[in-house]
C-alpha cells in the first residue's frame, strides 16, 4: 500500500524543498513565515487537504494529508506547525459548525484565504484544560469574552481563532475574528524551538460576539469541539514529527559518510552504525503507526483517536532520540548556528510539549487499554 503513493510523496516533498527547506533557516533567524511560503502553501492546495473532500477515497484523502505535513515536518517544523494549527481549527469547524457557519468558513479556510488557529491553553491553565479561566457570559443578545490565552501558534497572523472559554454549561468554543474590538495581541519571541510558530498571546478585555460565533453548543466546547482539534493536530503532528525525523536520518547517513576520524568514515565504525540501525528501525516504525492511524481515521474505526494518539506519543519521542543521536554524530559541527542540526534538536524538544504532553498523552493510551480491558 504505501508504494502506491510514492508518486504523491515525491511531490510533496519536491515542493516542500522547493518553496520551504530554502526558508527554514531564516524562519528560525527572523522567527517569522514569509508571506511568499504561506502563498506558495496556499497555490499548491496544501490548505486544503485537512477538509473532508466528498470526491477522494478517505483513506487516500487522509494518506494524502499524512504526507503533506510529512514532507513540510522534513523542510521546516515552523512551516508544519502553521498548518497544523490551521488544519486544527478547521477540522473543529467543518465538524462542528452550523450549516451556516460552514458554508462561510470552510471553503476560505481550505482555499487559505483565512488562516486558523487554535486557542485553549492560559496562563494558569496547560495540560487542565477543562479549567480554562477565559469567561464568556450572555449580554443581552450577545456574548462577552474576558480573558487572557498563551502560547497560540500563528497568534501573530490567524485571521480566525476557535477559542475555548468557560461558560455557566462549561467550556464553550467560539469563533473569534482577529479584528474583533477588544482583542489584543501580543506577540511572544526567543522560544527555545519551532521559532516560526508565530506565537501570540490574546488578550480578551471584552470581546462581544454574536451567537453567530458560537462554534457547537455551550458546554460542548472542550468535549467535542477542541477534541476534534486536537485529534486532528496529533495526527498531523505525527506526520510532522516524522517528517523531521527523516531530516535528521538523511543528515546522520550523509555526515557519517563524508566525516572521516581515525583515517576512516564515521559511518564505518559499529558504535555509529548502532545508532543509525536505532534511528532507522524507529523512523520506520512510526511511519507505520501514522499509516495505521490514517487508515483507521478513514473508516471512522472506533480505535481511530487511541491510534492518533499513540501515534503523536510514539513518533514526538522517535523524534527526540533521534535528533539527540543525529546531534551526536555531528559532534561539534552540529552545534553551530550555521548547522541545521541545533535547530532540529530544538525542534524535537518541543514536539513532546504540544497537542497533549508525552506525561498527558501516556495517561490517555493507559486509559484506553484499561477501557479495552473492561
Ligand atoms: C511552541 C508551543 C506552541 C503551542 N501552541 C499552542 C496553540 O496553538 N494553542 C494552544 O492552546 N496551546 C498551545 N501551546 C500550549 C501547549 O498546548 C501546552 O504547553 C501543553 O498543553 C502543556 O501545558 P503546559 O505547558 O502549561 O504544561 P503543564 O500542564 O503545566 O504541565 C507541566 C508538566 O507537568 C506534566 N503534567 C501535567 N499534568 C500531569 C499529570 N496529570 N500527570 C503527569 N504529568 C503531568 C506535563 O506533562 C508537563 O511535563 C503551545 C506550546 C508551545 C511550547
Amino acid at each position: 500500500m504505501l508504494e502506491e503513493f510514492a508518486d504523491l510523496e515525491r511531490e510533496y516533498r519536491a515542493f516542500a524543498d522547493e518553496h520551504v527547506a530554502p526558508h527554514a533557516a531564516l524562519i528560525d533567524r527572523e522567527e517569522c513565515i514569509p508571506t511568499e511560503v504561506v502563498e506558495a502553501l496556499r497555490n499548491a492546495g496544501l490548505f486544503a487537504t485537512g477538509f473532508p473532500s466528498r470526491d477522494q477515497d478517505p483513506i487516500a484523502a487522509n494518506l494524502r494529508h499524512g504526507l503533506v505535513h510529512e514532507a513540510l515536518g522534513f523542510a521546516s517544523a515552523s512551516v508544519q506547525g502553521l498548518v497544523n494549527v490551521h488544519h486544527m481549527a478547521g477540522s473543529a469547524i467543518a465538524r462542528w459548525g452550523s450549516p451556516a457557519q460552514k458554508e462561510h468558513w470552510v471553503p476560505r479556510l481550505a482555499s487559505g484565504e483565512v488562516k486558523a488557529a487554535l486557542a485553549i491553553t492560559e496562563p494558569n491553565v496547560g495540560s487542565d484544560a477543562a479549567a480554562v479561566e477565559t469567561r464568556a457570559v450572555v449580554d443581552g443578545d450577545a456574548w462577552l469574552l474576558r480573558g487572557a490565552k498563551c502560547w497560540i501558534t500563528y497568534g501573530q497572523n490567524a485571521d480566525l481563532f476557535v477559542l475555548l472559554a468557560a461558560t455557566e454549561q462549561g467550556g464553550t468554543a467560539f469563533l473569534v475574528p482577529r479584528r474583533s474590538a477588544n482583542l489584543h495581541i501580543e506577540p511572544i519571541r526567543g522560544v527555545l524551538g519551532c521559532r516560526g510558530y508565530m506565537l501570540a498571546r490574546l488578550h480578551l478585555d471584552g470581546v462581544r460576539l454574536s451567537s453567530e460565533h458560537l462554534l457547537g453548543k455551550p458546554g460542548f466546547g472542550l468535549t467535542h469541539v477542541m477534541a476534534t482539534g486536537l485529534e486532528s493536530g496529533r495526527y498531523n503532528l505525527a506526520w510532522g514529527c516524522v517528517g523531521l525525523a527523516r531530516a535528521c536520518l538523511d543528515a546522520s547517513l550523509e555526515y557519517a559518510h563524508e566525516r572521516r576520524q581515525f583515517g576512516a568514515p564515521l559511518a564505518s565504525f559499529q558504535l555509529v552504525q548502532q545508532m543509525i540501525a536505532r534511528m532507522m528501525t524507529e523512523v520506520h516504525a512510526a511511519r507505520l503507526v501514522c499509516w495505521h492511524a490514517g487508515v483507521l481515521r478513514a473508516r471512522r474505526d472506533p480505535s481511530a483517536i487511541k491510534e492518533a494518539t499513540m501515534a503523536k506519543y510514539y513518533a514526538s519521542t522517535v523524534v527526540n532520540r533521534v535528533a539527540h543521536d543525529t546531534l551526536q554524530i555531528h559532534g561539534a559541527n552540529g552545534c553551530g548556528s550555521g548547522s541545521p542540526i541545533e535547530r532540529y534538536v530544538r525542534d524535537a524538544r518541543i514536539m513532546e510539549i504540544i497537542e497533549g504532553s508525552t506525561q498527558v498523552l501516556e495517561l490517555a493510551i493507559a486509559r484506553y487499554g484499561y477501557q479495552e480491558r473492561g
